[in-house]
């Protein structure tokens, strides 16, 4: 291997320390990554140098002199997300350290044949914006809600976006000449935990989104569990009825059908109410509307006891509940957690469970955690783009 490839490497093993432990010393950064302080000092000097790191405080050290600690800069690099929908599209634009930088919503018909150059273009006229105020573009992250063959060749199957093997990581590369990220919606979730969130202190947790569909992704040793072909995950598919609706996957009385917006609206329905979509439900709970309330609550019983299912096989340190549905959480509280907390095996009954406040970026956030966490990821899961993602951010772009 050049010398100089060795040396990218461990600037960008510095830079995924930083990143994932925060700022350190140098003398730290040394040990965490068995190099002599010499080069620890070269390194980090180049890495100041090209504005990726700066010097924060002093933090007394013991015994010694008050070391200086080095932090990543958050306007080092930027990247966009994507979270394609059945209907409408949301871009964000976000720095190193998670900032957005700007939103766009448009609408989406993911049935149309010219759907990925549709896709394209909208991408196109985020990532082509003059350039000179902002920092390098890394890459464009993808979150689609299906399965994802790899995250750096992003073949998409999703039922619900009626995409069987649509090549969405290829036409995107070839367009953008870009790296490009693709992944199922609720895993990059994930990512983005990982890099700001739970990630930071639990090497295994569960994330439980709730809306539209139902979805988990299970981080394992610090690592997204994707199956043999990225199905990993489906929770909203879990069957807990043998006579119940039918699920868009096909199949009948999946959890998905009970206690996603769909079964949700059509038990409300059954109730005698008349709500179009699950907003104008979540509005006559609000006012108190008894039907509406059970409604909610039963969802919340059906939803906590298929995630004690879930919680008992996996065994995570802890839960985080996102997406959507949690706008409406207060009514699905109780039925939740008296169902989960009586499923649960002795000795998990008190795993956290954390409920988390949402915005509609969310999804988009995520996706653009994908790039964000590249220069992080030990694990490689990025792969060949991952590379070449880390090539964009110490500028040895082609
Ligand atoms: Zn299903």
């Amino acid at each position: 291997m050049p010398a100089t490839d060795r040396g990218d490497l461990t600037r960008t093993a510095i830079l995924a320390l930083l990143g994932t432990v925060g700022p350190l010393s140098r003398t730290e950064i040394a040990r965490e990554l068995d190099l002599s302080p010499a080069t620890v000092t070269q390194l980090t000097r180049a890495l100041i140098a090209a504005g990726m790191l700066e010097e924060l405080d002093l933090r007394p050290s013991r015994g010694g002199r008050p070391a200086q600690r080095l932090g990543l800069v958050g306007s080092a690099g930027r990247a966009v997300g994507v979270k394609v929908t059945a209907d409408h599209l949301v871009i964000v634009e976000v720095r190193l350290d998670g900032e957005v930088l700007g939103c766009w919503e448009r609408s989406f018909d993911p049935a149309s044949l010219s759907a990925l150059d549709e896709l394209a273009d909208a991408v196109e006229q985020v990532t082509s914006r003059a350039e000179q105020d902002h920092p390098p573009l890394l890459g464009v992250g993808v979150g689609v809600p299906g399965s994802v063959d790899d995250q750096a060749v992003g073949t998409v199957n999703a039922p619900t976006l009626r995409w069987p093997a649509m090549p969405v990581g290829e036409r995107l590369r070839r367009r953008l000449r870009l790296p490009v990220l693709v992944e199922n919606d609720v895993n990059a979730l994930a990512a983005a935990e990982r890099l700001y969130g739970r990630g930071r202190t639990h090497r295994d947790f569960l994330v439980l989104t709730i809306g539209r569909g139902v979805g988990a992704a299970i981080v394992s040793d610090g690592r997204v569990y994707r199956g043999a072909r990225g199905g990993a995950g489906e929770f909203g598919h879990v069957p807990v009825g043998a006579d119940g609706p039918a699920c868009g996957c096909g199949a009948r009385g999946c959890l998905e059908a009970f206690v996603g917006a769909d079964g949700l609206v059509a038990a409300a329905g059954a109730a005698g109410l008349d709500c179009p979509d699950v907003n104008a439900l979540g509005e006559a709970a609000g006012n108190g509307d008894r039907r509406a309330l059970d409604v909610f609550h039963q969802a919340g019983a059906i939803l906590g006891r298929a995630a004690a299912g879930l919680i008992n096989v996996i065994d995570p340190e802890v839960v985080v509940v996102l997406g959507e549905g949690v706008a409406h959480w207060p009514f699905w509280q109780a039925g939740f957690d008296r169902a989960v907390r009586a499923q649960l095996m002795p000795g998990r009954k008190d795993i956290p469970i954390e409920v988390e406040s949402w915005d509609e970026t969310g999804w988009a956030q995520g996706a653009a955690a994908l790039v964000l966490a590249t220069p992080f990821d030990a694990a490689g899961a990025a792969g060949e783009q991952g590379r070449l993602v880390r090539a964009r951010l110490i500028g040895t772009a082609p």
